[in-house]
C-alpha cells in the first residue's frame, strides 16, 4: 500500500507536473477565473502545479477544491501537463487519506463527483430552474447516464 506522499509523486509523475514551464497559458483559459470572486494565483492551475512541486501540504489547501476539471489548461499546455489530472489525483488522495467535508455525493450511487465551491457555482446559476433539473444535478455523471437510459428503453 503507498503512502501519501509516495501518491503524491505519482500524480506529479502522471499528470507530468514536472514539465511545468510556468507560461500561464493554462491561467489565461481556466474557467475559474470568472467563476469564483476569491479566484487567486494559490486557487489557479499555474499555482496548484507550482505549490505541488515544491512542498506536499498541497492536500490540505482548500484550493484544489475549486476546479471543475473542465481539461481546459490541459489542452493549451505546450508541456502537455495536465492540471485536471493532477487536481483529481489531489483530491483523490485528500479524500482518502482525510475525512474530506468539502465534497458533493451523488444522491443515487453515493459516490463522490463534486467539490462543494462548484456545486455551489453550478445551483447558483441554476437557481431558477424547476426542482427536476435541480434533482438529475444531484447525481453522478454516471447515474445521470443511466436513469436516462431506463427512462428511455
Ligand atoms: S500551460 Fe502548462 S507549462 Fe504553462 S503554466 Fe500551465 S501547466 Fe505550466
Ligand atoms: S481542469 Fe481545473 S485547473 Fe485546469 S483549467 Fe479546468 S478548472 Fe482550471
Amino acid at each position: 500500500m503507498t503512502n501519501g506522499k509516495d501518491r503524491i509523486a505519482e500524480a506529479k509523475r502522471s499528470s507530468g507536473a514536472y514539465g511545468c514551464v510556468e507560461c500561464g497559458k493554462c491561467v489565461a483559459v481556466c474557467p475559474m477565473a470568472e467563476m469564483y470572486t476569491n479566484f487567486s494565483i494559490e486557487m489557479s492551475p499555474r499555482g496548484i502545479i507550482k505549490k505541488t512541486l515544491t512542498g506536499n501540504d498541497i492536500i490540505l489547501d482548500e484550493n484544489i477544491w475549486y476546479c471543475t476539471e473542465c481539461n481546459a489548461g490541459t489542452d493549451v499546455c505546450p508541456q502537455g501537463v495536465s492540471c485536471r489530472d493532477l487536481i483529481r489525483y489531489l483530491k483523490e488522495i485528500a479524500i482518502e487519506k482525510y475525512a474530506v467535508k468539502d465534497i458533493k455525493y451523488c444522491t443515487r450511487c453515493g459516490k463522490q463527483f463534486l467539490s462543494i465551491p462548484v456545486k455551489n457555482f453550478v445551483f447558483g446559476r441554476l437557481k431558477e430552474e424547476p426542482p427536476n433539473v435541480l434533482n438529475i444535478l444531484e447525481l453522478c455523471p454516471s447515474c445521470r447516464r443511466e436513469m436516462y437510459m431506463l427512462r428511455n428503453a
